[in-house]
């Protein structure tokens, strides 16, 4: 697709349109990916943040969270549960944590793959090339890291850089790729100051990055961060980044075309239909994602007494699609035609990429 055609089907509300764009995402992804749709244990194993992000709730500057770290015992015995129940990936998750013994956690990466057959999935924010390396030699097989968004005014503005001279999260991402991760990214919709052009730009980023997963969601504003709160919000700060009447609305709508022409663009990537979205929507919205071009989900591994406190978003520790609702959320992906996976389903694209 053109610039033009993501541009023109991005901004199309037109219910009979909209339905001739997600059926030919089914079928892309029928024809690359298959039935099947994998499972990834997600467990939030700290909830630690050094970085200032102005959308999120886990940002050093609120005060207002209460700080956890799993210990390597809590981490092993969710992966054991996982495993048990026949999950082919656990998904590690933190804020940028650098509280994180980077060795401890390469441990816990060695023993995870010594006792259970899954992939390692890490999600740990911008670190090292030295990190990444020694946690790739631990065992992990795959990074992930949004780039929330390819303006890259506006997400310098949402996402202040430790330093002038750090390495952006573009550069990472390449960096995780040659150390041969199977890399994933994503962006968030409806961040104030987002054009419908710099949206369109974000799927073509994709294409670019050779992702092999992409997951995507719609922005939620947490009211304990500077975006969120009304009356301290930036977005007049933000006025020379994008034209106003040229913002992307932060609804579920949006997210679902977004993971249709990711389908499209990017055939064989694994695509999550994401937490935020079903937060929003219900399980309509995980019956939705699977509709139009999704092939994962991830139900929420993390013991309920971590979980309510990793709350990037409102709403994110309540969400139904965890470890206790496992069987209503198999049982929903058969409802809609489609089969649990097995093993650890790496991505297509990683294959076609080796
Ligand atoms: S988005 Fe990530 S890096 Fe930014 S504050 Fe939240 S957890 Fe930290």
């Amino acid at each position: 697709m053109t610039h033009d055609e993501l541009l023109y089907w991005l901004k199309e509300t037109d219910k009979d349109k909209l339905e001739v764009l997600f059926s030919k995402a089914d079928e892309v992804r029928k024809k690359h990916v298959g039935d099947d749709v994998h499972l990834r244990a997600l467990v939030e194993i700290s909830n630690h943040c050094s970085r200032q992000c102005h959308y999120c709730g886990l940002r050093a500057g609120n005060k207002d969270v209460k700080r956890y770290s799993m210990s390597k015992e809590e981490i092993l015995a969710c992966a054991n549960k996982a495993a048990s129940m026949g999950y082919g990936t656990i998904v590690m998750q933190a804020g940028e944590d650098f509280g994180l013994d980077v060795e401890w956690l390469a441990e816990v990466i060695k023993e995870i793959k010594q006792k259970t057959p899954m992939a390692v999935t890490l999600s740990l924010g911008e670190r090292t090339k030295d990190e990444l390396v020694l946690w790739k030699n631990a065992g992990a097989d795959r990074y992930l890291m949004r780039f929330e968004t390819s303006n890259a005014k506006l997400f310098k503005k949402l996402h202040p850089p430790i330093s002038e001279n750090a390495p952006d999260r573009i550069q990472i991402l390449k960096t995780l790729k040659q150390i041969g991760y199977e890399v994933g990214s994503g962006v968030m919709t409806g961040i104030p100051n987002q054009s419908w052009d710099s949206l369109a730009r974000d799927i073509e980023l994709f294409k670019e990055l050779n992702l092999d997963m992409i997951g995507s969601g719609p922005y939620i504003a947490h009211p304990d961060t500077p975006l969120g709160d009304d009356e301290n919000c930036h977005c007049e700060e933000q006025s020379d980044v994008a034209i106003s009447e040229n913002q992307v609305p932060a609804n579920v709508e949006i997210a679902y075309k977004l993971m249709a022409l990711t389908r499209i663009m990017c055939p064989d990537t694994n695509i999550p239909c994401t937490t935020a979205v079903t937060v929003l929507n219900g399980e309509l919205g995980f019956r939705t994602g699977l509709s139009c071009g999704a092939n994962v989900l991830m139900p929420d591994f993390t013991p309920p007494e971590y979980r309510v406190l990793y709350q990037i978003y409102p709403g994110k520790g309540q969400n139904k699609t965890c470890v206790e609702n496992d069987a209503d959320v198999r049982q929903l992906i058969m409802d809609s035609g489609r089969t649990v996976g097995t093993g650890q389903g790496a991505s297509p694209n990683m294959g076609k990429h080796k």
